[in-house]
């Protein structure tokens, strides 16, 4: 029997196995396998992990056989040998998954140093300095990484020295010290473990393998995970790698660079170093890094030999690579490459530039750009006016565009629960490091005090897409007490500042902030995904304002106008009062006529803003409770108002209460048991869509759609209202105008009796929301408090709210399009639940052959792409 192979020599592997290798061995092998200069190694399988946690969390024997051999490869490579007292070879560990996690899983650095290969090694290179120096951070991170020990313990003890000797950096230290460090740390260990600082290599190895194997399931890369979609049973790669060293000296040094700027998309290199320094010097802020374009004069020949690789690299990827490297005496090596992260205004700007360029089509450009994110784009700047009058108080570097105001917290468990509670909320941090995950998410903008553009909160706040200033030395923190201070004037927590992610300036207050629009790369590359799409965007919107915002961003029609939002407005809210609180049919008409005229000049805005474009009226939804008061003191001052007594509001107040008002009274059946709020209705659609016709020389076609049918004789009933009506008006006015009725589904029985329903409505439209409410059992206002515990347990993967549950709701929505269709052949079918906003959803309405799909306005642009990528992945027609 052919046994299964788990670990690949770099030799061994290409960029299409990332599933097998994981992201980054796949690259290492790619790049191998191009002639670029990779210091030798080899991939442990994301299989391995899977059956690592598949046997109980051990590595299998023959695993840790084939691991040996692949050693083998390495020492025969470098002409080094592993725990060797003449040649000792050290080794990175570093894991790997298919997407990359940035800061998620750890990686350790020289690993196979030990009391006698420390010895060894700083008598090979003559630098007893440099040895010891690896050694400590070895066990500095195989303490940390693999045992779980705290890394404040060592940092202490380094900062307890460098205190006594008066210095600032880790470099001003001497071997002395770091002898003494060493031996610091070694106690530190040997305290917390009870055991000595393991000297066998094989053992430190095959430790930092399985700890790179459990780190998958470490609790900030589950958070990361669930934030970014990623399957909890991909597994993690891990990559054994030789060692090339960037801390020998002047002529030593490391780095990370993307071949453009990822926070412009600029085409220009773009990255930082640092000479005599180790593996994530550069990104942990510990020195202040050196601009990428310095190394041109500090060391030119490594140099050119970077830029020229950088170029091969993006080519071959056809995408902007981001790239770590080493120069180890005047040798570069390239440890690492991928395609890079980047804002959504890079994306966009990149894009255009590849297909510029030539090097990609214009199909690719659009698979390129994550729909998600464009909505970044559309995220408020600082009002001109009000940031003329404000002056900024320090300057940080421009981690991560845009425009920010806020109430400044300095954890990110307080900047989160005051996001929770509805705060606009500033991350203020000495720097962030991947705990502060949930506190990033939760903010409109992150400050930090140290840390360049590579800095964790750059790289991060960049894929979210939130604002960012950081390294923003001018300020001093003190993180404990919960203030900073600039210029003489301290900021509490909960005061307001203000920060500029393009330009790095951090402002002392608050400052107005407004929308942008589409133009320049957004809208040629917004073009290109018009073209090939299919599906139709349309927004849910209630305002004229929602509406014109919406149709500047793409929008090609409303999808759900919903009318309940209108009577809460100051001025209506009492009519609505008196015709709920109406006792009899003729007092509840009175109170509609009153409703009436504002309704109308409401349709009116609606139609002005979109023109021709058509627009989905849905007649009232809600239960009827939701517009009276709850509290006693404002049912007292209602009841004086409607001239009638406390004790008889409140009754009827009570009387309307629900149980479940989700399932109550709502949606159609308020039609039918009041008709005359849907004559009123559409009373005010119809003289609206004709006055606006007839002044603005268009056609408006309203449809109309009636809410939460289950039944085709309910659906006839309310049709027949409607109908009525509107013929009522056309005998009126002496005009007529096309128009259409239809239904949202989202009951269940109307999935199924689709074909039934189909008979009187003439479009569907999808109520992804309730529907998948109904199906699932759960309300979507209570689901949140459980549903973390389904994540956990992993019986759901992600929010059935958030993205269509295609095994479920998913195959309601088909049968009943399917059933609709059957019926009707040209039935007009749409989603309008906030599902039609979220790429993987629009995916799926593509593929059941949906007409539309509608989404809040600032989705508009993101759900343009995901139509057109879907189009591009499985054409349609
Ligand atoms: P991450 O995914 O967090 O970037 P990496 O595995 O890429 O983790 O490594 C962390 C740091 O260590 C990087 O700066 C990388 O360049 C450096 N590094 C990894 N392996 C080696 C090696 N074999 N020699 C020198 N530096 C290394
Ligand atoms: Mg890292
Ligand atoms: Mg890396």
């Amino acid at each position: 029997m052919v046994k299964h192979k788990y670990v690949y020599l770099f030799s061994e592997g290409n960029s299409k196995m990332r599933e097998l290798l994981g992201g980054k061995g796949a690259n290492l092998a790619e790049m191998t396998n191009m002639g670029i200069p990779v210091p030798a190694g080899f991939t442990v399988t994301t299989e391995a992990c899977t059956k690592y946690y598949d046997d109980g969390k051990k590595v299998d024997e023959n695993i840790v056989d084939e691991i040996i051999q692949a050693l083998k490869d390495i020492e025969n490579k470098t002409n080094k040998k592993f725990g060797s007292e003449e040649n000792p070879l050290l080794v990175s560990v570093r894991s790997g998954a298919r997407v990359s996690m940035p800061g998620m899983m750890d990686t350790i650095l020289n690993l196979g140093l030990n009391d006698n290969t420390v010895k060894v090694l700083a008598k090979l290179t003559k630098n007893e300095r440099f040895a010891y120096d690896s050694y400590r951070r070895f066990i500095q991170m195989f303490s940390d990484v693999v045992m779980g020990l705290d890394k404040r313990d060592f940092e202490d003890v380094l900062d307890e020295i460098k205190e006594k000797k008066d210095v600032k950096y880790d470099t001003d230290l001497d071997c002395t010290d770091l002898i003494y460090v060493v031996k610091r740390f070694k106690d530190i260990y040997k305290k917390a473990i009870k055991e000595d600082f393991p000297q066998d290599p094989k053992k430190q190895l095959l430790l930092a393998i399985t700890a790179v194997f459990s780190s998958w399931n470490n609790p900030r890369a589950i958070v990361y995970r669930r934030l970014n979609d990623i399957p909890g049973d991909w597994g993690t790669a891990v990559n054994v790698q030789a060692m090339v060293f960037g801390n020998m000296g002047d002529t030593s040094g490391t780095g990370v660079a993307f071949t453009r700027n990822p926070s412009t998309g600029e085409n220009q290199i773009f990255g930082e170093y640092l000479i005599n320094a180790q593996g994530e010097d550069v990104v942990a802020g510990i020195r202040t890094p050196q601009p990428i374009t310095k190394l041109q004069k500090e060391l030119p020949e490594c140099y050119e030999q970077f830029i020229d690789i950088a170029n091969k690299l993006e080519i071959h990827y056809k995408d902007m690579q981001d790239m770590e490297f080493t120069i180890e005496q005047g040798k570069l090596y390239f440890l690492q490459t991928r395609n890079g992260k980047r804002t959504a205004a890079a994306a966009l700007k990149i894009a255009v530039d590849l297909v510029e360029e030539e090097i990609i089509t214009k199909e690719e450009a659009l698979l390129k750009v994550d729909p998600s994110k464009l909505d970044t784009l559309l995220h408020p700047k600082f009002d001109e006016d009000d940031l003329e009058s404000a002056t900024s108080v320090a300057r940080g570097l421009p981690a991560s565009p845009g425009a920010a105001s806020g109430k400044i917290y300095f954890t990110a468990e307080d900047a989160k629960a005051h996001h929770d509670i509805g705060e606009k909320v500033i991350l203020v941090r000495l720097e962030t490091s991947p705990e502060d995950i949930e506190g990033m998410v939760s903010s409109e903008g992150i400050l930090t005090v140290r840390g360049g553009m590579t800095s964790h909160a750059a790289v991060v706040a960049r894929g979210m897409g939130t604002c960012c200033v950081a390294g923003c030395g001018d300020i001093s923190i003190n993180e404990k007490e919960r203030y900073f201070i600039v210029k003489g004037k301290t900021y509490k927590e909960g005061d307001y500042i203000s920060l500029d992610g393009n330009t790095g300036s951090v402002y002392g207050r608050l400052i107005k902030t407004v929308a942008p629009e589409i133009s320049g790369y957004f809208a040629k590359f917004m073009a290109w995904a018009d073209k090939i799409r299919v599906m139709k965007v349309r927004t849910n919107a209630d305002t004229p304002r929602d509406a014109a915002q919406a149709v500047s961003f793409g929008a090609e029609g409303i999808g759900l106008c919903r009318t309940e939002h209108m009577f809460f407005q100051e001025e209506r809210i009492t009519a609505v009062r008196e015709m709920i609180l109406s006792k009899t049919e003729d007092k509840r008409r009175k109170a509609l006529s009153k409703i009436l005229p504002m309704q109308k000049e409401d349709f009116i805005g609606i139609y002005e803003a979109m023109g021709e474009r058509p627009v989905t009226i849905r007649l009232l939804d809600p239960p009827l409770h939701e517009f009276l008061p709850k509290k006693d003191e404002d049912i007292e001052i209602l009841a004086k108002e409607m001239n009638i007594s406390f004790e008889e509001l409140k009754d009827t107040v009570s009387s309307l209460h629900e149980f479940n008002p989700m399932m109550g009274h709502r949606g159609c059946r308020l039609a039918v048991s009041y008709p005359e709020i849907a004559e009123m209705q559409t009373t005010a659609i119809i003289e609206a869509a004709i006055e606006v016709s007839k002044n603005n020389n268009v056609k408006i076609k309203p449809e109309i759609m009636v809410p939460l049918i289950g039944e085709l004789k309910e659906m006839k009933y309310v049709k027949d209202i409607v109908v009525n009506t509107v013929n009522k008006v056309f005998k009126d006015k002496d005009i007529e105008l096309e128009y259409q009725v239809g239904t949202m589904i989202e009951i269940p029985r109307a999935a199924i009796t689709a074909d039934e329903v189909a008979k009187e409505a003439e479009f569907f439209s999808f109520g992804t929301n309730d529907l998948t409410q109904m199906t699932f059992g759960f309300s979507r206002d209570d689901a949140g408090k459980f549903l973390t515990c389904y994540y956990d347990k992993k019986i759901y993967d992600f929010d059935p709210f958030q993205r269509i549950d295609q095994n479920g709701v998913g195959r309601l929505v088909e049968m009943a399009a399917e059933l609709g269709r059957k019926t009707r052949p040209n039935i007009k079918l749409g989603i309008c639940g906030e599902h039609g906003g979220e790429p993987s959803s629009i995916d799926f309405c593509h593929k059941v052959g949906l007409d539309y799909v509608s989404c809040s306005p600032y989705r508009v642009p993101g759900a343009r792409l995901a139509a057109a990528q879907s189009q591009i992945n499985n054409p349609r027609k």
